[in-house]
């Protein structure tokens, strides 16, 4: 990238980690509040409590849902960013300097709201801070869209969040944030760290809620555009809603799912592959839109791989997000936790269990899994959680094992670990994904040097934090302005 990206947290230098450290204590007893910031005042409305997923005894804090009364509201006092593109990238340097300043109160929301271990943490604050520089950087002249409504996951509450609203600031839309059901409370606090940083109150405001806010911001005729990020159903439902409220060319930014396939032939190095796919199936608790899902392993090599494997496994320990030694923390909550232990009882009943680790008894914890299948074509749906797939594959089935993975409709990431550099230009010129990883994971994409996002049914394009994404965020056709 034109500018060097953030160098991160580095977790083995004493004085940071004391830093997190000494913060850590009364910011973990802290009650945390949320609730809707807009321009205009809020009237009380009930509040629900925000618990923690690695344990339930654990109230982060409270929040308060926005209303319909708010969401137009948020439509009528909202305004565009009336400031030169120079100007509004100063503002989203200062908001990103100034996320890096309270490092220990995001990584304490992190750990605590959204079950983050602290290797997450420093990867998803550095990828926040990354994203608003690249946008900022980048900040266009053209005419903004309009008002943009961002809908977030809770899997990125804060690199997700912050490069949505980040990008259609940075284009000089007025926006109106709806973070996940789960995660508004960083989400408040990041917007809050953001108006202090100058980002103007009309120009962006918070909306937390479930999906019936999202259902009123994308159905208000006055929407400009949707960013969202989330399931693959929904992304639909928000089309449609656009198609029957807002103007013909209003546009959609969706990243939606994946089932994710890696390929590992007989001339892969082992322990690159290993350490590979422990990374991609089981980090972040395998909650990752990129992660690995089904695994293809050459069945000459099978036996031995797959005894490595699971051996990496055994070496896994779970546990509270915030102890440096753990490398699982637990999913997002029980609904989550108990979707996913249905379809491995499935595996169980139906002998296809591999292997799977001891999973702890208080949290929503899924312990990380595997599960023997034929093929993707086996798996119907995405299992958002740290459980991975594997089947084997004869030497001369390269061919089909590829329209196979085409087949499943998705194409976010995809893995690939062999020798062989034919193979290499093969597989990549004939597989249908976003994001192409070679003898390496597949997860963790780079802000401005791998821009990310995905085809068919797992997303519209254009790639976060590549060079497109800005232009989806400005009025096409518009001429430039004018100085
Ligand atoms: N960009 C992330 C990655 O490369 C995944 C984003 C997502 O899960 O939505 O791992």
């Amino acid at each position: 990238p034109e500018r060097p990206n953030s160098q991160g947290f580095d977790l083995a230098h004493a004085p940071t980690l004391e830093a997190i450290d000494a913060a850590r204590d009364p910011l973990r007893k802290a009650q945390w509040k949320a609730g809707p910031l807009l321009a205009t005042d809020v009237p009380e409305g009930t509040v629900q409590e925000v618990s923690n997923p690695a344990d339930p005894s654990d109230v982060v804090g409270t929040v308060q849902h926005a209303t319909a009364d708010d969401v137009t509201a948020a439509f009528d006092a909202a305004r565009m960013w009336d400031a030169s593109p120079a100007e509004r990238g100063r503002v989203l340097n200062a908001a990103a300097d100034a996320l890096e300043a309270n490092l220990a109160p995001l990584f304490v929301l992190l750990a605590r709201e959204a079950g983050k271990t602290l290797p997450d943490c420093v990867a998803e604050l550095r990828e926040a801070v990354d994203f608003m520089r690249y946008y900022a950087a980048h900040a266009p002249s053209k005419e903004p869209a309009g008002t943009y409504v961002c809908i977030s996951p809770w899997n990125f509450p804060l690199a997700i969040f912050t490069g949505q609203i980040s990008a259609a600031l940075a284009a000089g839309n007025a926006v109106l944030a709806k973070p996940a059901e789960q995660t508004p409370l960083i989400a408040h606090l990041t917007v809050t760290l953001m108006h202090e940083a100058g980002v103007p109150a009309h120009v962006l405001q918070l909306l937390p809620g479930g999906g019936e806010v999202g259902a009123a911001l994308t159905s208000d005729a006055r929407v400009g555009g949707v960013a969202f990020t989330g399931s693959t159903a929904t992304a639909l439902k928000i089309r449609n809603s656009l198609a029957q409220h807002a103007a013909p060319g209003t546009p959609l930014i969706a990243e939606t799912g994946g089932l994710n396939a890696m390929i590992v032939d007989s001339t892969a190095l082992p322990e690159q592959a290993v350490t590979a796919i422990i990374e991609s199936a089981f980090q972040s608790a395998g909650q990752r839109c990129s992660a690995l899902r089904c695994l293809y392993i050459q069945e000459d090599i099978a036996p031995a791989f797959t005894a490595m494997l699971t051996g990496a496994m055994d070496a896994l320990a779970m546990g509270m997000p915030w102890d440096l030694s753990t490398d699982v923390g637990p999913v997002i909550d029980e609904t989550a936790r108990k979707g996913i232990a249905d379809h491995i009882a499935t595996a169980r009943a139906e002998g296809r269990l591999l292997h799977a680790l001891p999973t702890p008894q208080t949290g929503t914890y899924i312990a990380p899994t595997l599960i023997s299948v034929d093929g993707i074509e086996d798996m119907t749906r995405e299992i958002f959680g740290p459980v991975l797939h594997i089947a084997t594959f004869k030497s001369g089935r390269m061919h089909r094992i590829i329209q196979d993975i085409n087949a499943t409709g998705y194409g976010l990431t995809f893995g690939l670990h062999t020798r062989i550099d034919d193979r290499v230009q093969f597989v990549s010129d004939r597989i249908l994904a976003g994001n192409v990883y070679v003898n390496r994971n597949q997860i963790g994409a780079i802000v401005g040097s791998q821009p990310f996002g995905g085809i068919g049914l797992s997303g519209t394009g254009p790639k976060a934090g590549g060079p497109d994404y800005l232009l989806r965020f400005s009025r096409p056709g518009a001429a430039e302005a004018v100085d």
